[in-house]
């Protein structure tokens, strides 16, 4: 199916009522709205400024309240397919208290967040259910970033949201810098010691002149001149503008959306549609590292690439 590609415009709030269900398959893994890509913080590595990425782009034109519920409610997810609200730092959108009161409730959410909002109004007005599910991991996670987030405020507001009964896990990244490793690692202990859920990320990217991850193409994160390739993703993302992308490197820098959340016409068979992409090289690391499915087979990749300009059999 070859989608609006040819024509993408913002649909007519007419085709609100046509709206058919999304209904993610077997293959695919994470289903994301960025709310927004505000955010208070400034870590210097920020992913969403990869190569290049701008949160100008997407400061424009940002969904309502009412239309992140409708595109919410298109989404029928798996049980172990949560939608996962991110950003940005996602609870500065105007939108994120409607939407967790308002969707549909079978639906489950999770957050990534930075957690410097306000805890006891997020108690107030976020309800917990929404937040709840079976998984081996929180669902609300927040990243802890050293020189921009405080880490005991973090913990302090851990646990105000534990004893109200969200489950809440932090998480650092073990950067190359020693020093840094050092302090996550000394940081981790300290959390775990007091009973909070720490855990560490592996850093990806390029730090110092050297390239950190294990990727599954060549050339594919930082690798001049760009190359032409086709390219399949495992996943749903949508930007604040309910523009849907085939990667994480498209989305960030708000190039070749292939569709628009609210579209009728889309369904998840879109997703799987492997499409003609001019920017190998600039891949998110992210999206190219070798990681481990949730059916815990290793190898796996959250996009498929074919046809890589040069490339020998
Ligand atoms: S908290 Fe996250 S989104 Fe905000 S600047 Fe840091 S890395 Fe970027
Ligand atoms: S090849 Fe890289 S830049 Fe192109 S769509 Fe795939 S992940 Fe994105």
């Amino acid at each position: 199916m070859s989608l609006i590609s040819e024509s993408l415009s913002w649909p007519d709030s007419s085709s609100h009522s046509t709206l058919g269900a999304i209904r993610p398959g077997e293959r695919h893994n994470y289903v994301a709205f960025f709310l927004t890509m505000a955010c208070n913080l400034h870590c210097y590595y920020c992913i969403n400024l990869h190569d290049g990425g701008s949160r100008k782009n997407m400061l424009k034109r940002q969904m309502t309240a009412d239309e992140w519920i409708l595109a919410a409610n298109r989404l029928e997810l798996r049980a172990d397919l949560p939608l996962t609200l991110q950003g940005g730092e996602p609870t500065l959108s105007n939108s994120f208290v409607r939407l967790v009161n308002e969707a549909k409730p079978e639906l489950r959410c999770d957050l990534m967040t930075n957690l410097t909002f306000d805890v006891d109004s997020f108690i107030a007005n976020v309800p917990v259910w929404r937040f709840l599910r079976d998984a081996p991991y929180a669902p609300i996670r927040v990243s802890y970033h050293p020189g921009q987030n405080d880490i005991d405020e973090l913990v302090g507001n851990y646990f105000r949201l534990v004893e109200a009964g969200f489950r809440v896990g932090i998480y650092g990244i073990l950067h190359p810098d020693e020093e840094i490793r050092r302090h996550i690692l000394e940081t981790q202990e300290r959390c775990l010691k007091l009973g909070v859920d720490f855990r560490t990320k592996e850093f990806l990217g390029e730090w110092n002149g050297t390239l950190y991850g294990e990727f599954k193409y060549p050339g594919a994160v930082l690798g001049k001149p760009f190359r032409s390739c086709r390219c399949r993703t495992s996943e749903l993302i949508v930007d604040p503008a309910g523009w849907v992308y085939k990667c994480h490197a498209d989305l960030f820098q708000g190039r070749d959306p292939f569709a628009h959340i609210l579209d009728p016409d889309l369904d998840a068979d879109a997703i799987d549609e492997f499409r003609a992409c001019s920017f190998y090289g600039d891949c998110n690391p992210c999206d190219i590292k070798v990681k481990t499915n949730r059916f815990q087979q290793f190898g796996h990749t959250t996009v498929d690439v074919l046809d890589i300009e040069g490339e020998r059999e």
